[in-house]
């Protein structure tokens, strides 16, 4: 590809509206365009990365067993009503009629379409299992559409979808598509961990997400220093490893503490650590009020208590809900006499002089003992720490920001019980179809590989995904004789299969090279004065010096040099 016919607008400002890194430079390298919130155009140097990736996502997905089929981006509502997602899904679901007034969603994803196909057209045991995927633009009315392609309102996604008869079979299907998730994460240049997840609003149960490491990435993983272990912090257990306070159980107490309403005000007034303290959250699920409980210096996981609870949904109560019930307010509330169903964490039943509010205007109970003076079921409540011990017991785990760039679910009969979607097993008895499903963002992929894969002058492509493999420059474009060479070296590398991007252009050297750097493609040839002698340069985007080579043995070293390369 010569370089002055490439459209490939680039700036030399950073935009002031792109946080990301990798916005600011897919932006600047002329990658990309903004056509709205969160919706973009992928330019020609993008659309060749993406081309790279799906090939990897597809050649993966082959050889491990799943087959490619293309579903429509508009789908019936009544396919969303069935499993009741056209009111769960709430405002990020796009939703539109036709002349007809009929109505429909734009694929956020497509668990009912594909349900409803399978359903009509697959009956019997001895088709399954079947693992069907896609790779096509999704919909999200996201809230906050942000940091360019990693979080859009249309994305590309790889959605796969597998259908089996057995439990077991889910199972191996499972592993099998996380084995193909880690070659594919692998081979595209990623840094990733997969971890432990939540399976929210999707239903069902086990869950993993594959994360890439990276500053910017708004999930907080936890890891263990010392072995694989690693999960999403929503999901990271706490070990029941509190020692009970060496103490002995004094009278309750009912104290003064006046306007002081947070953990910290309160063990000021009574001079005492916030750990001996009790903090109360009081939450709203389908189930009613439900009164959390953990240590003053512990925060409550909503998470894992919605998960205790096998609760639908769940928010903050307000102050009125809380009023109503326990006839006082956020800041003095307790379990001590209160009417209502009390979750606590491990480290509460720890305690043994603690400190609660009293259900009381300025009023808190000092020597507090749970066992004595409360009834509570106990859980795993709280979020981790950094340095908590390692819920496999191996070290102790560690924070880390993670982007998350793929996700395997065991989704169960979910789908296909609210969808009617059976088979027939060997007994000739109609069963409902066990599914799995599996995502990855395609577009949010490119975006992460940059983060984690750029300089203070641009991006550095793995080569596995670079638009182009070797950018070759003539750094005069009005010198005939290093035009001539660079003509016969473009010639070359494109006869042994090498793609190459030939800056063609007479812009000034310094301009070329600022671009170059820039868009980051992995290996650079530039043709200069030494030409009518028959050297040119060699260099790998990644660090390195330039290198003189005879062009003779050009094309030996870059095969040698892009063997070498990440
Ligand atoms: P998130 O928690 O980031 O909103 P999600 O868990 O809702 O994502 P899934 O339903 O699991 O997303 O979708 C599969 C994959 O699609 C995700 O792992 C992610 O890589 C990608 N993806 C999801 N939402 C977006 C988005 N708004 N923009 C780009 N990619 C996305
Ligand atoms: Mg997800």
């Amino acid at each position: 590809m010569k370089q002055s016919k490439l459209f490939m607008p680039t700036l030399r400002e950073v935009p002031s509206d792109a946080e990301a890194v990798s916005h600011q430079l897919l932006l600047r390298a002329g990658f990309m365009r903004q056509n709205a919130a969160g919706i973009y155009s992928y330019l020609p140097l993008a659309k060749r990365v993406l081309g790279k990736i799906e090939t990897i996502v597809r050649q993966e997905m082959e050889a491990a067993g799943a087959q490619e089929l293309l579903m429509p981006a508009i789908q019936p509502a009544e396919l969303w009503e069935e499993t009741g997602r056209w009111d769960i899904y709430g405002p990020e679901l796009m939703r539109l009629t036709d002349r007809h007034d009929r109505r429909f969603a734009l694929g956020a994803t497509h668990e009912e379409l594909i349900t409803s196909i399978v359903r009509d057209e697959l009956n019997s045991y001895k088709k399954l299992p079947v693992n069907l995927f896609q790779i096509q633009m999704k919909y999200r009315d996201e809230r906050r559409p942000r940091f360019g392609l990693l979080r859009g309102r249309e994305f590309i996604m790889k959605d796969a979808y597998s259908f089996h008869a057995t439990q077991e079979s889910l199972e191996d299907e499972y592993q099998n598509m996380f084995d193909a998730y880690t070659k594919i994460f692998t081979r595209v240049g990623l840094e990733f961990r997969p971890v432990v997840a939540d399976s929210g609003a999707i239903g069902g149960s086990g869950t993993h997400e594959f994360h890439a490491l990276a500053a910017i990435g708004e999930d907080t993983i936890v890891y263990s220093d010392q072995s694989d272990y690693a999960a999403n912090l929503e999901m990271a257990e706490s070990v029941d490893a509190y020692t009970k306070q060496n103490q002995t159980p004094e009278a309750l107490e009912e104290v003064h503490t006046g306007e002081a309403k947070t953990i910290e005000a309160v063990s000021e007034v009574l001079g005492l650590p916030a750990v001996e303290s009790i903090k109360t959250v009081i939450f709203k699920t389908e189930q009613g009020l439900v009164m959390a409980l953990v240590r003053g210096d512990h925060e409550v996981n909503d998470i894992k208590l919605k998960n205790y609870l096998g609760a639908l949904d769940i928010t903050m109560a307000s102050d009125e809900e809380i009023e109503q019930a326990l006839h006082s307010t956020p800041g003095t509330l307790g379990p001590i006499g209160a009417e209502m169903k009390i979750v606590a964490d491990y480290a509460v039943r720890a305690l043994t002089n603690a400190v609660c509010g009293a259900n009381k205007s300025e009023t808190h109970y000092v020597h507090v003992d749970p066992s004595r003076d409360f009834e509570a079921e106990y859980t795993d409540l709280r979020f981790v720490e950094e340095g908590d011990v390692s819920p496999d017991g191996a070290g102790h785990v560690k924070f880390a920001r993670g982007i998350e760039v793929g996700q395997v679910f065991k989704l169960g009969t979910r789908y296909s019980e609210g969808m009617n979607a059976t088979f027939l097993d060997e007994g000739g008895k109609a069963q409902p179809l066990i599914m799995g499903c599996y995502g990855i963002g395609v577009s949010r992929t490119l975006s992460a590989v940059v983060e984690q894969h750029y300089d203070e002058r641009g991006i550095i492509w793995p080569k596995a995904i670079a638009p182009f493999d070797v950018h070759l420059i003539a750094v005069n474009g009005k010198n005939a004789d290093q035009m001539q060479v660079a003509e016969t070296v473009y010639q070359e590398l494109t006869d042994a299969g090498f793609s190459v991007l030939f800056d063609d252009r007479k812009e000034r050297a310094g301009v070329k090279f600022a671009d170059a750097d820039l868009i980051g493609l992995p290996v650079r040839i530039n043709v200069g004065k030494k030409a009518p002698e028959g050297i040119v340069e060699l260099k790998a985007r990644r660090g390195g010096e330039a290198e003189e080579i005879e062009q003779t043995n050009l094309l030996e070293a870059v095969r040698s040099l892009y063997e070498g390369l990440e």
